[in-house]
């Protein structure tokens, strides 16, 4: 890819956004934040209020969920915000206020997932982390004519990696924002303005003529895929906790208790308002299961009970579980 090139472009042509013009970890952060899901146009004035009233990291921890939601009312998805919230404390708490500058410690604040991370450490300390979002995925999967389904979860990955290559040998900063400028502006999903694109010389998709073919996302088929936060549950004497499905799928086997969630401090805070406590242990893998109709995606998380538990939840003695009848889905977590 000639690199050099789009980053040129985006030196000359990017739009001047409040956001893009900072070095600033917290705002790009923030910026990341009220982007997920958001247009450009209707961040933008809630991005200037909000670095007024909440300039550093500092300002924003001390404030409380409601207020904090009330000032961002409009923008939707307001659990992001929780996160946020949640986010600011940790990084008062544990690093002194200062945002972290590592991809792993970025990667371990609430809300942030391999993407966001990876926008920060390109964007705001130059480091060479890839950044994959929508707009990214069209720009490649066209310029390198790739006809894989990136709704495929291994597919985005190798993407991924094929950014991350690229990113390695540019000025990281400019070459994320290059990437989602492009994305945004030129590269769009209909009428592409391939005339004024800086990647056309070598684009693929260009030169076939077949650039609204690209990127393939397979219609969501009737295979319905659930994510799960599943929780191997432990009291302080050892025992586990299960639970008896009463759902006609799998209806009478046993299961660990999952929630539908993508995060478990989403998870743990739906516990907490029901007045059951868990302290996370540790994190595990995650596990995919496929029925005829389902696909479940189990991040398994291993917790201790710190208060009562549910009244759905029965204590069993672990050595007793390979006993009881357990969803093939959840036999297989170890
Ligand atoms: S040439 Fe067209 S299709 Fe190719 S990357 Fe540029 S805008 Fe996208």
């Amino acid at each position: 890819m000639d690199i050099k090139r789009l980053e040129a472009w985006y030196d000359e042509h990017h739009r001047k956004l409040l956001f893009r013009e900072t070095k600033d970890p917290y705002q790009i952060w923030v910026s990341e934040i009220m982007l997920q899901q958001t247009q450009v146009e209707t961040v933008l004035p809630f991005f200037e209020r909000f670095i007024k009233k909440y300039p550093d990291v500092l300002t924003l921890s001390k404030t409380d969920e409601e207020t904090l939601k009330k000032d961002v009312e409009g923008l939707g998805y307001y659990r992001r915000f929780k996160y946020m919230l949640k986010a600011a404390q940790i990084i008062v708490d544990q690093y002194n206020g200062i945002f972290p500058d590592t991809y792993k410690d970025v990667l371990s604040l609430p809300g942030i997932g391999h993407y966001t991370a990876g926008a920060i450490m390109s964007i705001a300390y130059n480091e060479p982390y890839s950044a994959l979002d929508g707009n990214v995925i069209r720009v490649l999967s066209r310029y390198l004519n790739i006809d894989d389904d990136f709704r495929v979860e291994k597919h985005r990955k190798k993407l991924d990696q094929i950014n991350q290559s690229y990113i390695e040998h540019a000025t990281p900063y400019k070459y994320t924002q290059a990437m989602m400028e492009l994305g945004a502006t030129i590269c769009r999903p209909k009428n592409p303005k391939c005339e004024s694109c800086p990647l056309s010389e070598h684009c693929q998709a260009f030169e076939l003529g077949i650039q609204e073919q690209r990127p393939v996302l397979s219609k969501l088929n009737d295979k319905k895929e659930f994510s799960y936060i599943t929780l191997k549950i432990y009291d302080r004497e050892g025992f586990i906790y299960l639970r008896k499905r009463t759902e006609s799928l799998l209806e009478g086997m046993y299961e660990y208790p999952q929630v539908e969630s993508e995060s478990i401090y989403d998870c743990l805070s739906q516990f907490e308002e029901e007045g059951i406590i868990l302290d996370m242990i540790s994190d595990q893998k995650t596990y995919k299961h496929i029925f005829t109709h389902q696909i479940w995606m189990m991040k398994v998380y291993e917790v201790k009970l710190l208060s009562k538990p549910k009244v759905d939840w029965i204590r069993f003695d672990q050595k007793d579980i390979k006993d009881i009848p357990m969803a093939i889905a959840h036999r297989k977590i170890k």
